[in-house]
């Protein structure tokens, strides 16, 4: 019988879409003055296209340094990150910043909007490494502000907006350049209930569009949306 539904499990596995993020025995020690802290210990995570995944954990338990491995902003240990094909350890300069231009957006906690410049100009900046024409960055940063429901608003400045819309802003800024992954960190701890309920529809809008999403939270509500979970505490991920 188990000669049977072998193979089947076998084709079912071909056909799952390559993962685009694999972490396989991550670890990332950091030296402090006369200690090494262990932020992660042998990390295996897999994200595939379309996933919609939130990181829950003790402060101190490793998020942020995953995100940044999961992004392309640092390297590891030990152990292999790939993104997007890259294998982090081995590619240049040059390659990650490609990647992290292309592929992966970022959104914080705090908007870290530009505040004598427009959300229009705001998303705009996003687009410099790209070498577009005009024309075309003003279609992309238009759509993208759109796209967060915030077509009216591109001539106002952040304090001319709501934290909600400062957020959206901050969306609109990582998703003009048309990444496939969306990277966030806790994209709603400072915002009140209805305006973290107006970044969730945002995000999962993003998400049935086919944007791989990525969100460390501590909040609840956040995680319950999601398609899949993750702990991580004391540099240990499991899977919820
Ligand atoms: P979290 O985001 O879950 O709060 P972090 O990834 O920020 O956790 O931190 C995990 C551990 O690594 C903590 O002990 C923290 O002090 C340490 N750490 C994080 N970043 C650095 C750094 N740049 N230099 C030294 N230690 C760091
Ligand atoms: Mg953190």
């Amino acid at each position: 019988m188990t000669t049977v539904i072998e193979p089947a499990v076998e084709d079912a596995a071909t056909d799952a879409p390559e993962p685009i993020i694999r972490l396989s025995g991550v670890t990332r020690t950091y030296q402090q003055k006369n200690r090494v802290v262990k932020a992660l210990t042998g990390v295996d995570l897999e994200i595939r296209p379309g996933d919609f995944l939130t990181i829950q954990g003790p402060t101190g338990g490793g998020k942020s340094t995953l995100l940044q491995l999961l992004g392309a902003l640092d390297r590891p240990t030990s152990g292999e990150v790939r993104v997007a094909g890259h294998d982090l350890a081995k590619a240049s300069g040059a390659d990650l910043q490609r990647l992290r231009a292309h592929e992966i957006g970022f959104v914080f906690q705090g908007f870290n909007l530009i505040p004598t410049l427009t959300a229009h100009e705001n998303v705009d900046m996003a687009l410099e490494p790209l070498g577009l024409s005009r024309a075309e960055r003003a279609e992309r940063v238009t759509e993208a502000l759109a796209h967060v429901g915030l077509a009216d608003r591109g001539d106002h400045r952040p304090s001319e907006l709501s934290g909600g819309q400062q957020q959206r802003v901050a969306i609109a800024r990582a998703i003009v350049k048309r990444p496939r992954v969306l990277l966030a960190d806790e994209p709603t701890g400072n915002l009140d209930e209805s305006m973290r309920d107006e970044i969730l529809a945002v995000l999962e809008s993003l998400n049935s569009e086919g944007l791989t999403l990525i969100v460390v939270t501590h909040d609840s509500a956040v995680a319950k949306r999601a398609g899949r979970r993750v702990r991580l505490a004391k540099g240990v991920v499991t899977e919820l």
